[in-house]
């Protein structure tokens, strides 16, 4: 056990920015030289005319292509390793809504190292080896379910692998083992808590949950606060990417102030989606990053297509790496109404603050250019009359307009009406003929 529980590597988490800088630049270098075997990199490299052993410090990157999500689908299979097939451990996947996957490759030191990321999260927010850990996300090619395994074990608590399903199951581990943390999607965290309302199980009182790591999705501030009480828990937001790891890139500290980046282990960027330049310091823009701890497959200026923005300055926990803010959206989840561009984060934010909604709602895009929001009452908020249902639809769609500037149609629907999922929700139907 490390002497300050809440630290899991303390000396690096905690080391002055230009010692940390140094390191950064020392594992960038690193990097490059291992990369300069993908002939992928290497054409890269000839094309912008740039010598791995010329970079003398981090921002000298710039000077490099960016690598896209297309990248990886077109050297698919296997054509971004960086070392020998043999060196590897392990393969995970991550599926996009077109075409073939891509495959990102661990070695033995990617995968004990991923642990070691996950570890020093579990700590900061105050897990310890007396924690019972339910790790509720899907096991598997996607990297959530196994990564959190391992960091969890590196500290020690006792993991329950329970996967995704079924909730029944869920619940009957939660009660004869105690679990006191869970890690979730937050559409799986409300369809969980709408089970225990079903079963008339209180959280708050016939459980022992404490702590849950939600992410895999982004959410907002309002979502996090009504898992928080839904479920009689405190909220961690986790982010990352299969292309980085999996989860373990950026968590939040006991203080719940951004996410920290783990920049011994990622170089970060936030651009200009449009232009690829960088954004002013605390304007949002999208997330660039650089592996510079992994050997079997690194990646250069990797666009994450999440939007966020950096928080400036030091954080009160005394981690010295720098936080992001939640991430807002993903610059491809935009979509246009009548000339607005419209993130669906934005109308969650909304709905999510208004006591009388519940927690499921659907955007639905048809006829020419109709935004219609399909929202589900929260079950106390409805006592029968029509003329107060219409009133409500007025206010929803009001302070709709006023965050969006387009007045969407809004239909309030019954709780649970609307259809549910367990894995990565779908939000938006686009059913436009345009
Ligand atoms: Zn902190």
């Amino acid at each position: 056990m490390p002497a300050n529980p809440m630290f899991w590597q303390k000396e690096v988490e905690t080391l002055e920015r230009p010692a940390l800088e140094a390191l950064q630049l020392q594992r960038l270098q690193e990097t490059l030289r291992r990369v300069e075997r993908v002939p992928f990199y290497r054409g890269k490299f000839l094309a912008a005319g740039f010598k791995p052993e010329e970079l003398k410090s981090v921002d000298g990157l710039r000077r490099l292509p960016f690598t896209t999500a297309a990248d990886l689908r077109e050297n698919y299979p296997d054509g971004l390793l960086a070392v020998p097939r043999e060196e590897v451990l392990r393969l995970h996947t991550s599926s996009g809504t077109t075409g073939k996957p891509k495959a990102l490759f661990f070695s033995r030191r990617d995968v004990d190292n991923a642990a070691e990321l996950l570890a020093r999260a579990f700590c900061m927010t105050g897990v310890t080896r007396r924690d019972v850990f339910q790790n509720m996300m899907s096991y598997g090619l996607f990297t959530g379910g196994l990564m959190m395994h391992y960091g969890a074990e590196k500290i020690g608590c006792m993991v329950i692998p329970s996967g995704p399903g079924p909730s029944e199951r869920q619940l009957l581990l939660m009660q004869d083992f105690g679990t006191t943390v869970i890690h979730v999607t937050p559409s799986y965290a409300f369809y969980f808590a709408d089970f225990l309302e079903k079963k008339g199980v209180d959280p708050h009182k016939d459980l022992s949950l404490r702590k849950a790591f939600v992410g895999a999705e982004p959410y907002t501030q309002e979502t996090c606060g009504k898992i928080e009480a839904a479920l009689g828990l405190d909220v961690y937001n986790s982010y990352g990417l299969t292309e980085m790891n999996g989860p373990g890139v950026a968590f939040e500290c006991e203080h719940k102030s951004g996410l920290h980046v783990w920049e011994d282990n990622f170089v970060l960027e936030i651009i200009n989606p449009a232009t690829g330049d960088p954004v002013k310091e605390g304007e949002t823009g999208e997330l660039v990053l650089t592996s510079i701890n992994r050997e079997a497959m690194p990646l250069l200026r990797y666009r994450t297509r999440d939007l966020t923005s950096l928080i400036p300055g030091a954080c009160a926990c005394g981690r010295t790496h720098r936080r992001i803010r939640r991430i807002t959206g993903r610059s491809d989840d935009m979509f246009i109404v009548r000339g607005v561009n419209i993130f669906p984060q934005q109308i969650e934010r909304v709905l999510m603050a208004m006591p009388q909604i519940g927690r499921n709602y659907l955007i639905q895009l048809d006829g020419l250019d109709d935004l219609t929001v399909k929202v589900e009452l929260s079950p106390p908020a409805f006592d029968g009359q029509v003329g107060h249902l219409e009133e409500l639809q007025n206010q929803v769609a009001e302070k709709l307009r006023a965050e969006l500037w387009v007045r969407p149609k809004v239909d309030l629907v019954a709780a649970g009406s609307l259809p549910v999922t367990e894995g990565k929700a779908k939000r938006v139907i686009d059913k436009r003929s345009l």
